[in-house]
């Protein structure tokens, strides 16, 4: 099931995820509809924050992305990054390693809006899989970059919060303006909802 992605402006954007103490259908479920609502948004990353549950629950995708490599290491072996996609990280830690670097970076909670972020080269992530194992992987790369952008999510962080002040201000009347229209959005919404409990 597709899900909507809330945008800028919705308070749990900012909301610190939980963590998942039971992986059960609910769960399960979730990352499913997860996966379904990234692919259908064309995106590399979905954290559950921006589908409206303050968990630690992420997934990812980057098969698509052919112009930014990534590489992956599991259980210190060099793997094909493809072929640990989708990938569902629950509860995950990341540790940063290497040189950082600048690159793009969109998110499906901003529609139309870009900007540079700086990132480190790698990460080591160690987090639970849906059937409950503890995995343990090394991203480099745009891997690293998504899984830094999804890890910031489940803890509130958003891109916006990592970009260089000049950038940002550039952007501030774009951020305003959608921060408007998700408030007026999420107004209407619960106008509606007390009308049909009167
Ligand atoms: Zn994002």
């Amino acid at each position: 099931m597709i899900l909507p992605i809330l945008q800028y402006g919705d308070p749990i954007l900012r909301a610190q995820g939980k963590p998942i103490e039971e992986i059960d259908d609910r769960i399960r479920e979730l990352a499913a509809n997860m996966i379904e609502t990234m692919h259908a948004a064309h995106g590399v990353g979905l954290a559950a924050q921006q589908i409206g549950e303050a968990l630690q629950l992420t997934v990812l995708d980057i098969s698509a992305v052919e112009d930014r490599p990534s590489t992956l290491k599991s259980d210190g072996k060099d793997a094909d990054p493809n072929s640990a996609m989708p990938l569902v990280l629950i509860n995950p830690e990341i540790e940063l390693h290497g040189e950082t670097e600048v690159g793009v970076e969109g998110c499906l909670s901003f529609p139309e809006i870009t900007g540079d972020i700086e990132r480190a080269h790698c990460v080591m992530v160690r987090a639970q899989n849906l059937e409950g194992i503890t995995i343990q992987i090394g991203a480099g790369g745009f891997l690293a970059r998504a899984i830094q952008h999804e890890h910031d999510h489940l803890n509130g962080i958003l891109f916006i919060d990592r970009m260089r002040s000049a950038a940002k201000a550039a952007l501030s009347s774009r951020l305003r303006r959608l921060q408007k229209e998700t408030k007026r959005g999420i107004s209407r919404r619960e106008a509606l909802v007390s009308e049909t409990t009167l």
